[in-house]
């Protein structure tokens, strides 16, 4: 099979229909064998018999070049564990994620599948260069997000979320999305040794139907998803070389405002100076602060070691190649 397309949706109900027959529309003028993949993320209006009728009605079609497969969640989860059955159930040569919205569009599946295929990229993720949002509350805060994501991952996209995505089969297989990390699959690859990662720029529609299902907290939660996802990926597999660090550092300080403490007490009694008692003196605060701190970070830094031991993917490697 060419294609495998993914759209997650939560009360998308009037969007369907056009979207079904926008994407049978374009697959079937490209001649594409491929299957579409509805994932119900637990909505509360008619999404569901919606793609019910939608796959009835593809089933019934003579000659039809695809197949229509709906999941259902019993409880709205999120777009990432949308995306995360969508991935586990896809079976095309190329995955394309899309939004239910109408605001991607279909006709850009030939092109981002050519350059799967033809150029040899593992992602290539929609930019959405000239956007139909709210310029306030979506434009300015995804631009900034975006600068932030490009210095912390290293990956030079434009728009790393943008929902409209093209994935080889094997990417999306060897990565797990999780949690609100549908934000950052980009990172995930790459981290997952998938760097050929491109960018196409991508048409955007303004929302017809139904409402936006993100609010501004997105921007607050993306942001200390990304710090995880960097923490992750750099210690992930050694916390020590963190914690050890950090509470060496800070035993340090630690230690030298001990001598400091002890050296103002030596001096002053050496000299017969009236000495500051020690219970007063800042830098004996500092230096216990930081003795006790530093301890604590080295003794989280074993506890992550011995929970990184008993975790069932220690020594899980994506292996490329064998001869
Ligand atoms: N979505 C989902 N589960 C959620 C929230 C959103 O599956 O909990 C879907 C939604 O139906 C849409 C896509 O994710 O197909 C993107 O959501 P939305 O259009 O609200 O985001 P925006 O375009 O405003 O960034
Ligand atoms: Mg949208």
């Amino acid at each position: 099979m060419d294609i495998s397309i993914i759209v997650p949706l939560y009360n998308e109900e009037e969007s369907l229909p056009h979207l079904y027959d926008w994407i049978v529309r374009v697959m079937e003028e490209n001649k594409f064998s491929y299957e579409l993949i509805f994932v119900n993320d637990g909505s509360t209006d008619n999404s569901w018999q919606v793609i019910e009728q939608l796959k009835a009605g593809n089933d019934k079609r003579k000659n039809a070049a695809g197949q229509v497969h709906g999941i259902c969640f019993r409880r709205n989860y999120g777009k990432s564990a949308a995306l995360y059955c969508g991935f586990k159930a896809a079976q095309g040569n190329v995955v394309i994620t899309m939004d239910a919205d109408l605001q991607d569009s279909p006709d850009e599946i030939p092109e981002l599948y050519r350059m799967i295929t033809e150029d040899g990229y593992d992602l290539v993720s929609g930019w959405k260069q000239k956007r139909y949002d709210n310029a306030l509350t979506k434009n300015l805060p995804s631009k900034l997000f975006n600068a932030t994501a490009r210095k912390v991952t290293g990956i030079k996209l434009h728009d790393m979320n943008c929902g409209l995505k093209a994935y080889r089969c094997e990417v999306v297989k060897n990565i797990e999305v999780f949690s609100e990390m549908h934000r950052y699959i980009p990172y995930l690859a790459k981290n997952a040794g998938f760097t050929r990662i491109g960018e196409k720029v991508v048409q955007h529609r303004k929302r017809e139907f139904g409402t936006s299902k993100f609010g501004l907290d997105r921007f607050v939660n993306g942001y200390l998803d990304l710090l995880t996802l960097w923490f992750l990926n750099k210690f992930g597999k050694q916390p020590m070389h963190f914690f050890g660090l950090v509470g060496s550092l800070m035993f340090f300080i630690g230690f030298i405002a001990v001598i400091v403490v002890g050296g103002m007490k030596w001096y002053a009694l050496a000299h017969g100076v009236r000495a500051m008692l020690v219970g007063v003196n800042p830098y004996f605060h500092i230096a216990i602060l930081m003795m006790i701190l530093g301890c604590m970070l080295f003794l989280a830094g074993f506890l992550a070691e011995l929970v990184i031991r008993n975790s069932p993917s220690r020594n899980d490697y994506l292996i490329k190649k064998e001869i």
